[in-house]
């Protein structure tokens, strides 16, 4: 199938979603502990869940079947503060809540808004984030944040598609649970970039707001006074990119004003094996 062709039938699902009913057939209650909630809110310790929509179910689909793997989940509406992935037993669950999906689109003008919190949840299934009940944490959020942004560009959305839900719901600081928005941002874009590096028809010198990406560790230029220091502890040497075999955690850096600079390990995964990683001053 074309890409344009699975773009429209996306949209269009995400579409009706916003105006089918939420009264749903009531499934099951769900114990929904140590979940993966997309921004780290309070999950109910139970929640009721409802038959998902037809349409939710079909770009769920899509969204598996973009990856090339066997979706081993159910998807259902429930009273969750937005959306989650929950493991039950030996069953594998997304949970989702429509009017939250439905504000996400309001908000952020953007049908593709939705599909990312849902590639995002589908992420956490499919690396298996689910499996160890530790629930979340700021790698494993990266990691699915990563998977989102790859998704959404093998789906056909631009990177500002794949990015419009963090930038208006992301939270600026980050948590024990959630990093922030900038890295968020910037895993999200990480994957998007990787995707389109592999398809010959993505342009990714086109989209207008590449060259704005938060990326952690961006390089800049310090003040004068640091600048004649050495570059301040934290300042970014290289961005996160497959920069060959990982390097030792720390080297010499005679730029950085501790004489040290360290690596940076980010989301993702290297053509050539290994992880991407950044050089950040230590
Ligand atoms: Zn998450």
């Amino acid at each position: 199938m074309k890409k344009d062709h699975i773009t429209q039938i996306i949209v269009a699902s995400l579409l009706m979603l916003q105006f089918t009913s939420a009264s749903g057939q009531v499934m099951d209650d769900l114990e929904t502990a140590n979940t993966c909630s997309f921004f780290g809110e309070v999950v109910p310790q139970k929640v009721t869940t409802f038959s998902s929509d037809k349409e939710a179910e079909s770009a769920i689909k899509k969204i598996v079947d973009a990856s090339g793997l066997v979706q081993n989940f159910l998807v259902r509406a429930a009273g969750v503060p937005n959306a989650a992935a929950v493991i039950r037993g030996d069953t594998r669950y997304i949970l989702y809540n429509q009017h939250f999906m439905k504000e996400t689109e309001r908000r952020a003008q953007n049908s593709w808004a939705s599909i990312s919190i849902m590639a995002h949840e589908v992420g956490h299934h499919l690396n298996g984030h689910t499996l160890d009940g530790r629930g979340s944490r700021p790698k494993i959020e990266l990691e699915a944040d990563y998977y989102s942004g790859f998704i959404l560009q093998r789906l056909g959305a631009s990177l500002s598609d794949a990015r419009a839900a963090m930038e208006k719901l992301g939270s600026e600081s980050g948590s024990s649970t959630h990093p922030a928005k900038r890295d968020r941002l910037a895993a999200i874009a990480n994957g998007w970039v990787r995707a389109c590096e592999s398809d010959s028809k993505c342009d990714e010198d086109r989209e207008p707001d590449v060259g704005e990406i938060p990326i952690p560790d961006r390089p800049s230029t310090p003040p004068a006074t640091q600048r004649d220091r050495g570059y301040p502890s934290g300042y970014g040497m290289l961005v996160c990119g497959c920069w060959g075999y990982n390097p030792p955690p720390l080297s010499a850096e005679s730029k950085c004003a501790s004489g040290f600079v360290r690596v940076n390990i980010c989301p993702g995964f290297c053509a050539g094996g290994g992880s991407p990683y950044a050089y950040v001053c230590q």
